[in-house]
């Protein structure tokens, strides 16, 4: 069997990889942006200095040669579903047995006027970063437009080399549409620590360019025009499926699939970014854009296609990033508010950078989720204490239990216990104090 696999990011690699673990199907993987699989959370890594190119490739060239999984570097421009063949962009045709399309995002754009002006720009693919090194030299200015986790990115990346970074995002707190309050508002104090220029409750109007038709400023809506020489557009992505129109593949914001990954086609499949459940599980996004779903989806496509059908079970909810040089890790839903019936209990070191929020039923107290800012906790722990409904005055007894470094957790469990019990006498919990030592 010929099975094509178009996109060499997480998805379609970890699909490859695991298809040839299972079974000596023949294996294409088509890809446009690189040759090899690299990593794309280590792109930032290489406009800083700290990695290069070569460095962000999980597995050395030779791999996929002695693992027979053959790779082509072209675009896919058509899909013929009914034929079971793709139209390549130079014309050449290539037939399969099963497609599995893993085609990723693109970065949201909006119709700004001075969109198309040169140094105006988004950060998704290793393209980008070659545009980004090429348009951020030798200037002093840049505007950042948009408040998630590839714009803080950008930020990092440009403070790196000095520039003077301008931070535009709607909201009143930095990524407030998911972070609580509290969270958000220590991160907002924290880029502000970073000499970074956070314009909040300010939205994008215009971008000015210059006689040379390359970016001079950016006019903001309440009318203030900040110099800039460079503008990182960063409000968002969106699933890559403009190549699948008259495909008679069914799209929404993404590839449709149900929970086995199938597309309305039979033998024809979608993942990651670029796939978009057609029935997500209750407060489950519909199209899931982190590396570790797409590598999970992976895996349990693999399974289907070699015969072993089942369905993808994503468990417990979780995610981790980093706000320049603060750890960010989450479990279950948690969104910027507790959900209905829920409450939270949230603690915060003085200094801020350090923080706890636990989610728990209003009824029963078992815990529904966790934020960690600067802090690593074990994934295993949370993930067992949400499933199995641990009650909240427990987990506060085992907390200690969850982190890496306990030497260090020791000095604000006690912290922590102590906000627990003022904040819920009626749970209060008592602890040992151990060894007493600051690490602040
Ligand atoms: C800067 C940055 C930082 C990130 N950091 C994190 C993080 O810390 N944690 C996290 O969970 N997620 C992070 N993400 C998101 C994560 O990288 C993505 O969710 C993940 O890479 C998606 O994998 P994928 O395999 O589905 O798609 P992709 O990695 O996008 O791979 C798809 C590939 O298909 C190719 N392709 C598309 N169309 C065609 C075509 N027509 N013909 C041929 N080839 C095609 C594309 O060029 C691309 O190479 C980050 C993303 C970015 C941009």
């Amino acid at each position: 069997m010929k099975i094509v696999i178009i996109g060499n990011g997480i998805s379609g690699i970890t699909t490859a990889r695991h298809i040839r673990k299972l079974s000596n199907h023949e294996i294409l993987v088509i890809s446009s942006e690189t040759e090899h699989f690299f990593s794309r959370t280590a792109l930032m890594y290489i406009y800083m200095g700290h990695m290069k190119y070569e460095h962000t490739k999980p597995y050395e060239d030779w791999f996929w040669d002695k693992n027979r999984i053959d790779l082509l570097f072209a675009k896919v421009a058509q899909v013929q579903a009914k034929q079971k063949q793709l139209q390549l962009e130079d014309g050449r045709m290539i037939t399969f047995d099963k497609l599995v399309i893993a085609t990723g995002s693109t970065p949201k754009t909006l119709e700004w006027p001075g969109v198309n002006l040169k140094g105006v720009q988004g950060l998704y693919s290793k393209q980008d970063v070659d545009l980004m090194e090429e348009n951020t030299k030798d200037i002093t200015d840049a505007v950042i437009v948009g408040g998630g986790l590839i714009g803080i990115e950008m930020a990092e990346m440009l403070r790196s080399r000095n520039i003077n970074v301008h931070f535009l995002i709607r909201e009143q707190y930095y990524w407030n549409s998911v972070l609580p309050k509290e969270e958000a508002s220590l991160i907002n104090n924290h880029i502000a620590a970073h000499h970074i220029h956070l314009h909040t409750n300010t939205q994008l109007k215009e971008i000015i360019g210059d006689e040379n038709g390359k970016v001079k400023a950016v006019i903001t809506h309440d009318g203030i025009e900040i110099a800039c020489q460079f503008v990182g557009l960063t409000i968002g992505v969106n699933p890559n499926i403009n190549f699948l129109q008259n495909s008679e593949i069914e799209t929404d914001r993404g590839v449709l699939i149900n929970e086995y990954l199938e597309t309305n086609h039979p033998d024809i499949y979608a993942l990651g970014d670029c796939a978009q459940f057609r029935h997500p599980k209750n407060l489950h996004p519909a199209v899931e854009q982190l590396w570790y779903t797409g590598k999970m989806q992976a895996e349990t496509l693999a399974q289907n296609i070699c015969g072993d059908k089942r369905a993808y079970e994503r468990g417990v909810w979780f995610n981790s990033a980093k706000f320049l040089d603060i750890e960010y890790q989450t479990y279950g839903y948690m969104f910027n508010k507790p959900l209905e019936g829920e409450q939270s209990f949230y603690w915060e070191h003085p200094k801020g950078k350090i923080a706890c929020r636990i989610n728990f039923k209003a009824t029963s107290k078992a815990v529904t989720g966790f934020n960690f800012l600067g802090m690593r906790f074990r994934q295993q722990t949370a993930n067992d204490w949400i499933k199995n409904e641990m009650p909240l005055q427990n987990v506060m007894q085992e907390l200690e239990k969850g982190f890496f470094d306990p030497e260090f957790f020791e000095n604000h469990y006690l912290a922590i216990v102590e906000k627990f019990n003022t904040d819920y006498p009626e749970m209060a919990i008592s602890v040992k104090k151990k060894k007493k030592f600051l690490i602040w």
